[in-house]
């Protein structure tokens, strides 16, 4: 087998794709899509995990007290270009992974040593746990309640939109620890366990009659002092942190994927079909775009610096570059979108209605516009005609 003792990025991207090319095969049914719905995917993507921990791939990029290799950021944004140049579609997992694995290792390395090799193995499978129905956008006005108690505290209330949620084990739970008044001051960051008592798990199917999400109940469910994240009533900041993950990395990583996916579709362009031309080349431009804003965002990120409120940017600029990609697509595959009903087209379908969403996952592109002209350009606050 390849040696994946290699340290430099430029080390580590060489010995990848050939290890890639030598594994071909193994990894040919990583590249199709498959039956089973969301469960299915998951249970499909556990075996790419413990493929790619096994040969130590996804183990770099992590702190090794934690069960990583050593690197940084470079190196796990490596793995997905390399993953998504050779065509293998890199799973939903790896997008928990990036939201809530660096809050982790960065706030409970114990915590993280605990879980991050068993999700890297594809044993455990987490969820991100913010969203509320009164609390999306505005997410200082969380109502999921943490009574301090003498060994932690105990929760109640209700999350929704999780991610993963009808699978997951774990929760990164963002919930109130103060007055209901005290908005972003009087929130704590909690690592639950979604197996305890008074935790109920209700699959949200939707539209496209996926179970892609989870609405999860909280009854008076003990939580354990030593699974606060971060400090108490600092919960706004571990989000804060966590925002430049979903924001940065997530963008690095549906790049990888999406370029890989517009080269598909450029080939299945017919000479002279000026629509679906047009539209491949919109949706590289943005492309392009993209990948060079993330680059320098998971440059800094590398480098221990917060990237700040310009990591909005390359949220907006994904928002867009996905819906051109899948909007070139459908253009490209029009008879496969509209008629076919094989496992490729209902994949195609499934992706683009998934497109639409990159514009509120995340935090929705209307209030990251606020953000980059509050916070980046500093624009005078404008009054509504
Ligand atoms: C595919 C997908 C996956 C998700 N996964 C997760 C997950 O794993 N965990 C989790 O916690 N949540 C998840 N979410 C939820 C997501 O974070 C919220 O949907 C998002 O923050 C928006 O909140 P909301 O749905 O309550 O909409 P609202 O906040 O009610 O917004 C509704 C509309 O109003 C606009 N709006 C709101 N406030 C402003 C403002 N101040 N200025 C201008 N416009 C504004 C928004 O842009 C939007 O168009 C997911 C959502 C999607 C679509």
């Amino acid at each position: 087998m390849t040696s994946t003792a290699t340290r430099t990025i430029a080390e580590y991207t060489i010995v990848l794709a050939a290890w890639i090319d030598e594994n071909s095969d193994n990894l040919d049914k990583f590249r199709r899509p498959v039956e089973g719905g969301v469960r299915g995917e998951v249970e499909h993507a556990r075996e790419l995990m413990a493929l790619l921990y096994e040969a130590g791939w996804s183990r770099w990029g992590w702190p090794e007290e934690i069960g990583g290799r050593g690197g940084s950021e470079l190196h796990r944004a490596a793995l997905y270009d390399g993953l998504g140049a050779a065509g293998v579609e890199i799973p939903e997992v790896f997008v928990i992974l990036e939201t809530v694995a660096p809050v982790l290792a960065h706030y409970s390395p114990e915590l993280a040593a605990e879980h991050l090799p068993a999700y890297l193995r594809g044993e455990e499978v987490w969820g991100q746990g913010f969203s509320e129905p009164e609390a999306g956008s505005d997410l200082a006005s969380v109502r999921t309640s943490a009574r301090v108690t003498d060994d932690g505290v105990l929760l109640n209330g209700q999350k929704i939109w999780m991610t993963l949620g009808p699978c997951a084990d774990y929760a990164m739970v963002l919930a109130r620890t103060g007055t209901p008044e005290s908005r972003h001051r009087g929130l704590t960051m909690l690592w639950v366990d979604l197996a305890s008592d008074g935790v109920t798990v209700r699959p949200i199917v939707a539209a496209n009659g996926r179970e892609e999400f989870a609405e999860v109940f909280f009854e008076d469910v003990h939580v354990p002092a030593e699974h606060r994240v971060g400090p108490q009533d600092g919960g706004w900041g571990v989000a804060m942190f966590l925002l430049q993950y979903e924001r940065g990395m997530y963008a690095w990583l549906r790049q990888s994927i999406l370029h890989h996916r517009l080269a598909t579709v450029a080939g299945r362009v017919r000479p002279g079909d000026t629509r679906p031309s047009r539209a491949v080349g919109e949706a590289y431009v943005l492309l392009a775009a993209l990948r060079a804003r993330c680059a320098t965002t998971v440059a800094a990120l590398a480098e221990g610096r917060n990237p700040g409120p310009v990591v909005s940017v390359d949220k907006m600029l994904l928002s867009s570059a996905e819906r051109a990609t899948f909007d070139a697509a459908r253009k490209a595959q029009f008879e496969e979108f509209v008629v076919s009903d094989d496992l490729e087209s209902t994949r195609l379908r499934d992706e683009w209605f998934y497109s639409r969403a990159a514009s509120i996952f995340g935090g929705a592109v209307d209030v990251q516009r606020d953000i980059v002209a509050q916070h980046v350009l500093r624009l005078p606050a404008g009054r509504s005609s």
